[in-house]
């Protein structure tokens, strides 16, 4: 029997970045629970990889704005950056993707219109018979997802915190001020369970005897294939989420941005998804895509407004679940947010200035 200041199940980003920002708050004793024998070995390990000002719903982009700053206060601390530039070019290459884009996307502020000639001038392989119109984000960037997984787990080291992996949860008993957590061959008492486990979090829920979320699990694949790609090409998204397309060393990282809804689970990348998104980009460029290196899926798990979830379940049971696919790009500030809710304090000055309001994260909103 082991005593915490505050369980959290789940090794993956949305768990690290929580467990290291309670430890950082002072929290005694925290441990953090994975149930595979390494961490981060699902969604954390096989996102794409961006930082996109404007991506998701409204709260969601105040995350991602609020977390700019402290991804470069991270990278000072750490001595190395999480971001590194890497412009966004949406493409609209039908009458309908037009549309959106000047609806949708262009409204969004960081988003820059461009003419079909301007955006195959910035991305040379975009055929100049299929643009109609195209946006530009500038402030977007590569994210470094393990780096900084790597960062979140030495800081919570540092501050104490004691992570096991190999240490599924199995059933969680509320004890009047706290809750007994199971382990199949421990048990951890505490005042704070903080259920981070991604696509598991409603499973988790239930087995405390707590309401779910009717969170969702959608799978998405990714194909690393041979290509005559330039390091500096942008990030190419597809307007209406067709297809997307960026360099990834020497090669190009597509997908056919699919969700597949699944139960929670260890995703594969389908082959007819894999061969739906080299026909995609191939279709709007002259890249000429050849053999598939590697590729893989993960699963974006999402609340019904599909808004990150961050508060109490039941009295001192917490989740921070619902990333979607922007749980790299949110971290920093999602997880300065849960420290802040789930102990009581102020959501922290430089969130609000970007929006950032307890209230619209808290899972009474879903009611
Ligand atoms: C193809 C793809 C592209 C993406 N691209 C981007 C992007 O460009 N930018 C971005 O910001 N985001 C992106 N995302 C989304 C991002 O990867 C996720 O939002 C994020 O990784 C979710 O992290 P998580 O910690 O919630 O989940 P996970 O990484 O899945 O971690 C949950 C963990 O909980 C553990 N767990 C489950 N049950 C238990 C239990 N009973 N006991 C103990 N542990 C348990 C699991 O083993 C798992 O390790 C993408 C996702 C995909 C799939």
């Amino acid at each position: 029997m082991t005593t915490a200041g505050a369980v959290v199940v789940g090794g993956g980003i949305g768990g690290m970045s929580v467990a290291a920002e309670l430890a950082a708050a002072g929290v005694e004793r925290p441990v953090l629970l994975e149930a595979e024998p390494e961490l981060a070995r699902h969604t954390t390990g096989r996102s794409a990889a961006s930082y996109i000002p404007g991506h998701g719903a409204p709260a969601m982009r105040s995350l991602v704005a609020a977390s700019r700053d402290r991804f470069d206060a991270l990278a000072v601390e750490a001595g190395h950056p999480f971001l590194r530039p890497r412009p966004v070019l949406h493409v609209a290459t039908t009458a309908d993707e037009e549309r959106l884009l000047r609806e949708e996307i262009l409204p969004l502020g960081p988003v820059e219109e461009l003419d079909a000639a301007e955006a195959v001038r910035r991305w040379p392989a975009l055929r100049p018979d299929v643009v109609r119109a195209a946006g530009w984000v500038a402030e977007a960037q590569d994210a470094d997802p393990i780096g900084l997984h790597q960062h979140y787990r030495r800081r919570f080291r540092a501050a104490g915190g004691t992570i096991r992996t190999g240490a599924p949860v199995v059933g969680m008993v509320s004890r009047g001020t706290g809750w007994r957590v199971s382990l199949p061959d421990d048990e951890l008492d505490t005042g704070l369970v903080v259920l981070a486990a991604g696509a598991w979090t409603d499973r988790l829920l239930a087995l405390a005897g707590a309401p779910p979320l009717d969170l969702q699990a959608y799978r998405r694949t990714i194909a690393i294939v041979r290509a005559d790609v330039r390091p500096d090409d942008p990030f190419a998204v597809s307007v209406s989420d067709a297809w997307y397309a960026k360099p990834e060393g020497q090669y190009l990282l597509v997908s056919p941005s699919e969700e597949t809804p699944q139960e929670p689970g260890d995703a594969r990348a389908d082959d007819l998804d894999v061969a739906l998104a080299l026909e995609r980009v191939d279709a709007v460029t002259t890249l000429g895509l050849r053999s598939v290196v590697t590729s893989w899926a993960g699963q974006r798990t999402f609340a019904p407004d599909r808004t990150l979830v961050v508060g109490e379940r039941a009295p001192g049971l917490a989740v921070v679940a619902g990333q979607g696919g922007s749980g790299i790009e949110t971290a920093p500030a999602a997880a300065a947010l849960a420290a802040a809710v789930l102990l009581g304090r102020s959501v922290p000055d430089d969130l609000r200035r970007h929006g950032v309001e307890a209230a619209a994260y808290h899972p009474d909103r879903l009611l």
